[in-house]
């Protein structure tokens, strides 16, 4: 499904901004946080919710809930163990049930995991039991220090799913490797042998977890990479390149608390800063910070890239449909 968000054109049109200009980066280009985001988020839950026991679960819509009869039965009396980011959602490891009395053979005995996939307008924070809830705050989780995680999603678009050990293992199996993790050979062997355009592999989470459009137009522009060009007519030392920015591009976004494009805040309710430092995401019709080519917009693997075309040439015989420029910039 393409979704467009800032157009105004759309009824899922989140900005409300009526641009009609061709302007609009969002246009039918679904923005989800992506590892930085999401691992932003993680680090503010590790700081506050971590050793805290969930005693119960309120629940609001759940058209976005795996099963939500689960979570109200296997939730409460578990421990917040732990918070780990995996590609672009999270997993609160939790404890067995404890004082539930005699081990339950229905799971409850056993460790098992919230999984939290924050969509498009997902946030996730603890507040003060006794605070109102904010508006669209559909599931609440109480802990054992009178405080309330809660979970408020506009869209709905997020996901929470209670996962024993075999489904969270199921669930997990079909991923990549982490960007943050994988090794310069294993990135490079696995690019240049695959016949996929490179903007496709890094959004592949089958073959990295957690990339999505904004770091993958970020590390290809760094890397001057065009993002049509096929994994295997990489050179191995682009390849490895592209690694390398790849991953100092998503360090210095989580340093940064990711960006805020769309409505993203962190479990502090903080914005992001890195969208100030984006060299070609978002950018069309702007001058390239290197050489000062217009930044220019194509539709490669279905998504809207952003990329300089000085920098980052085509490759030969390429057939991608580049954007005409935007109306103001063409008058310049
Ligand atoms: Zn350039």
């Amino acid at each position: 499904m393409r979704i467009a968000l800032g157009c105004g054109f759309s009824r899922l049109c989140v900005a409300g901004l009526r641009c009609g200009s061709g302007m609009c980066y969002f246009v039918c280009d679904p923005l989800m946080p992506e590892l930085p985001e999401v691992e932003t988020v993680a680090r503010g839950l590790r700081r506050t919710i971590v050793g805290r026991r969930i005693l119960s679960v309120r629940l609001g819509k759940t058209d976005f809930i795996d099963d939500p009869v689960a979570l109200e039965q296997h939730l409460p009396g578990r421990l917040i163990q732990a918070v780990e980011r995996y590609g672009k959602f999270m997993l609160l490891r939790l404890s067995p049930v404890i004082g539930g009395g005699a081990p339950a053979a229905n799971g409850d005995a056993a460790p098992a995991a919230l999984l939290v996939h924050l969509g498009m307008t997902g946030q996730i924070a603890p507040n003060p039991a006794g605070q109102p809830c904010e508006k669209h705050t559909h599931a609440c989780f109480l802990l054992d220090d009178n405080r309330e995680l809660r979970y408020t999603d506009a869209r709905r678009f997020g996901r929470l799913a209670y996962l024993s050990a075999e489904p969270l293992a199921e669930e997990l199996r079909a991923f990549g490797a982490d960007p943050l993790e994988i090794s310069a050979e294993e990135f490079v062997t696995q690019t240049c042998s695959r016949s996929a355009r490179i903007k496709a592999l890094l959004l592949d989470q089958s073959f990295l977890r957690g990339v999505g459009n904004i770091y993958a137009d970020e590390s290809l522009w760094r890397a001057k990479i065009h993002p049509a060009r096929l994994g295997k007519t990489l050179k191995k030392g682009q390849a490895s390149t592209l690694r390398r920015v790849l991953r100092e591009i998503l360090e210095k976004a989580i340093l940064m608390r990711g960006s805020s494009i769309s409505d993203f805040i962190d479990a502090e309710g903080r914005p992001g800063e890195y969208q100030r430092h984006h060299r070609a995401y978002g950018r069309e019709g702007e001058g390239c910070y290197r050489c000062g080519a217009l930044i220019r917009r194509a539709i490669v693997a279905g998504r809207s890239s952003y990329f300089c075309p000085k920098c980052q040439p085509a490759p030969r015989g390429s057939a991608v449909r580049v954007m005409r420029l935007p109306a103001k910039r063409r008058a310049e």
